[in-house]
């Protein structure tokens, strides 16, 4: 975990761990619930007050009133309490209020304006705050989210992967596509990173899975909907544990560490390592080459007026290349990312070349 986490001022245990119903519904839910999650663990309760609804007419959540009964609910059991803001208005009733930390959904990252105007807002003042994950896999943008608010002079920052809105993506409400977190975490290695497997899964049996793979990726915590009757919740009922769910799944997750082990397992690692240093260098030769004879292909079309692309070739190579790869265990969907990478490099050169004119 990284150590900034642990000097935010709230409590740390096993991890950064966030938990709480999608929205505030009464006192008596917050209250209770607070209660239910207070027996240890919890960094802060999570309630959503201004709720961000695809189509209106669906609960928006309870305003301001949300807030008090948050604060009743610290104040009854010393939990740290967090909610959403979207705009100035939100993140000042919850400076009013006091609260201990504060989150950017991910209709608001998406948008750089409200990003920057919530920064605005908190220009001056020494609150924690997460970042959601804009609705798209577009690292930059969530970089520059997190970068808007750092410019206002916020150090306590971390983010937060709750997946991405895909219309391939059938298993989740939001795909998990770990490749973009963890190029976040690559770019800006000191920002905690939290993963929000509640969003992602969009229903209670995937979460358990999705948190473990979190951990297993070095994730520093999680936020997670917890709700005392999630069938009844007003919102995203399919996806809210109950808060003896919600313990038992904590129990049972394993957290790794990034560094450890004994000699003898550092020696085989270093060894296998090495070996994939090796394997990484010839793959890197090899694409060189093929980029070469991309090249001069891309020559011979041009001479010819023959179009870059050939969709018939094209169709040809990812069914010989997804055949042979998966004949050597490969996945389908790897060989598949692969061949589209080298085949989108591949246009560009030949395209460079086309333009350019040839040297
Ligand atoms: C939420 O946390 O309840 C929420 C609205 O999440 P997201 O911004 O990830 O959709
Ligand atoms: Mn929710």
């Amino acid at each position: 975990m990284k150590t900034n986490i642990k000097e935010w001022g709230l409590p740390v245990d096993r991890m950064f761990l966030v938990a709480g119903p999608c929205s505030a519904e009464s006192e008596e839910q917050v209250v209770s619930t607070a209660r239910a999650l207070a027996r240890g663990g919890v960094s802060f309760m999570r309630a959503g007050i201004w709720k961000p609804r695809t189509r209106p007419g669906s609960f928006e959540g309870v305003g301001e009133a949300g807030l008090e009964w948050m604060v009743k609910a610290r104040e009854a059991t010393g939990l740290k309490i967090g909610t959403e803001v979207a705009d100035p208005s939100h993140v000042e009733a919850c400076l009013t209020h006091n609260l201990d930390i504060l989150w950017v959904g991910a209709r608001t990252s998406t948008n750089p304006f409200s990003m920057q105007a919530i920064a605005d807002a908190l220009q001056g003042v020494d609150i924690p705050v997460l970042v959601k994950n804009p609705m798209s896999a577009d690292v930059g943008l969530w970089i520059g989210a997190i970068e808007r608010l750092a410019n206002a002079g916020l150090t306590r920052l971390g983010a937060i992967h709750r997946g991405f809105s895909s219309k391939l993506e059938m298993r989740y409400r939001n795909a998990p596509n770990w490749k973009a977190p963890i190029e976040l975490m690559r770019r800006m290695p000191d920002i905690p990173m939290l993963c929000d497997p509640s969003h992602i899964c969009g229903r209670r049996d995937l979460i358990p899975a999705i948190a473990q793979e979190a951990l297993d990726l070095l994730f520093d915590g999680l936020m997670l909907e917890v709700h005392l009757d999630p069938d009844h919740a007003l919102s995203d009922a399919a996806q809210q544990l109950t808060p003896a769910c919600f313990f038992e799944l904590i129990a049972t997750l394993n957290l790794p560490h990034e560094q450890g082990g004994d000699s003898a397992f550092a020696q085989s690692l270093s060894a296998l390592r090495e070996e994939v240093d090796d394997l990484d260098e010839r793959l890197l030769k090899l694409l060189s080459e093929r980029m070469d004879i991309v090249r001069k292909m891309g020559e011979l079309k041009v001479a010819q007026n023959v179009s870059t692309f050939q969709p018939h070739r094209w169709q040809e190579i990812v069914r010989d290349r997804v055949r042979k790869g998966t004949a050597l265990d490969l996945s389908e969907h790897v060989v598949m990312e692969i061949m589209q990478s080298i085949h989108e490099e591949a246009i560009r050169q030949q395209e460079i070349r086309r333009v350019n004119g040839v040297e």
